[in-house]
């Protein structure tokens, strides 16, 4: 049998060793912020905004996000039902509403009619997440949210690379914001990034990220009470080596994606993630859709792979559906409307995706995913 093949994981190579050993023996002192500025810098370039900001998380760069943009408590944030709860979660902390609207069944990314029929007089904000790599249409989501008066934050967590119409992911919105962690495709470890245009929402952020201090301001002097969330200059290290590289990582992606779709063209009744004409997707997670009418059960084909020593996932849970928001009003609605979002995380499983990846992996992965099929379904 083949080693164990996880789910993802990053591409290291000795420029990030160089990089991280020269921030830990030199970042102190008078560079304890160096590293830092050069990969703010090159990753504010490489997406095309005029400003970046290094941070612990994702999670903490929408929370900052929300708060620089006004967002507060009764506000009502619209975010698609499918994504990670790192999404949502932030609009719970600054004790505004999240409302989960359905995606659209190709894209996975949120739909513009969902979208447009969430909206209300209590509509703050949208958060378009760019899902496994895709971007939904950002034309048609930026002119929606501009005519009722509603910011967008654009989650670019797993799209770094990705593009609409020639730009990069992440740089549509009022906010965008990426997530460095372990799985992600360029990675810090643990990081995050927001990126932004508005050199109000820049400054805010600053100052929220740094217990109410304005940069460079008077000596502990604190104008109000705010968050400590900064990124260290080990892992900003790391991240300007992974910028450096950026244009390989997503290549690689990009290969291992039509590796998967070359080695199982033959099989009906499955699709794989879609790239429409206006988008480049980095396919941060090659996804399987099993037909619905197959009958299969995900859970069932995970664990298949599983005893193949071969790691799948299983497509994100609807929101809606979850515990945590399980006594909600919103979530409740949700449900019953949401019908997209319930039908592609019943049938979506992620596919190893992670940059050691090399196309005999793949071929692997696909022989043992085509025997599979033939026991949970003898069509096969
Ligand atoms: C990974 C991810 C996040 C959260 O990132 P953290 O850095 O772990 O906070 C947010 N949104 C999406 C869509 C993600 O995939």
């Amino acid at each position: 049998m083949m080693e164990h093949i996880p789910i993802a994981g990053p591409w290291i190579t000795q420029k990030e060793i160089e990089y991280v050993t020269d921030a830990v023996t030199n970042a102190w002192y008078l560079n304890a912020n160096s590293y830092n500025e050069r990969f703010e810098n090159a990753f504010a370039k490489y997406i095309g905004t005029r400003y970046a900001i290094s941070l612990p998380s994702c999670t903490s760069a929408i929370h900052l996000s929300l708060l620089s943009l006004g967002i507060g408590p009764g506000d009502e944030v619209i975010v698609p039902d499918i994504t990670w709860i790192a999404s949502a979660a932030p609009i719970t902390y600054v004790g505004a509403i999240p409302v989960f609207a359905d995606v659209d069944e190709k894209t996975w990314c949120l739909s513009k009619q969902s979208f447009l029929a969430s909206i209300n007089k209590k509509t703050k904000a949208v958060i378009p997440v760019d899902l496994y790599g895709n971007v939904p249409n950002m034309d048609e989501i930026c002119e929606i949210a501009r005519k009722h008066g509603i910011v967008v934050i654009e989650d670019a967590a797993e799209a770094i690379g990705s593009q609409y119409k020639g730009r990069k992911a992440g740089s549509f919105g009022d906010a965008g914001v990426f997530s460095f962690h372990g799985s992600k495709t360029l990675t810090t470890g643990e990081g995050g990034m927001l990126v932004t245009d508005n050199s109000e929402v820049y400054k805010r952020c600053l100052f929220l990220r740094d217990h109410g201090r304005e940069p460079g301001d008077k000596m502990f002097f604190n104008k109000e009470v705010a968050f400590k969330y900064k990124m260290s200059s080990m892992q900003a290290a790391l991240g300007l080596a992974q910028t450096e590289r950026i244009e390989e990582l997503v290549a690689l992606k990009r290969q291992i994606y039509s590796w998967y779709r070359k080695n199982l063209a033959s099989i009906e009744d499955i699709s794989l993630n879609y790239e429409s004409p206006d988008t480049l997707n980095t396919y941060w997670m090659v996804t399987l859709m099993l037909n619905s009418e197959l009958g299969i059960d995900k859970n069932q084909f995970i664990q298949m792979m599983s005893m193949n020593n071969i790691d799948c996932r299983p497509f994100f849970n609807p929101l809606s559906s979850l515990p945590a928001y399980g006594n909600m009003e919103q979530a409740h609605r949700a449900k019953l409307r949401n019908k997209i979002s319930y039908k592609v995380s019943s049938y979506g499983i992620n596919l190893p995706s992670g940059l050691n990846m090399n196309e005999e992996k793949v071929k692997y992965v696909c022989k043992v995913l085509k025997d599979v099929l033939m026991k949970i379904q003898p069509r096969y």
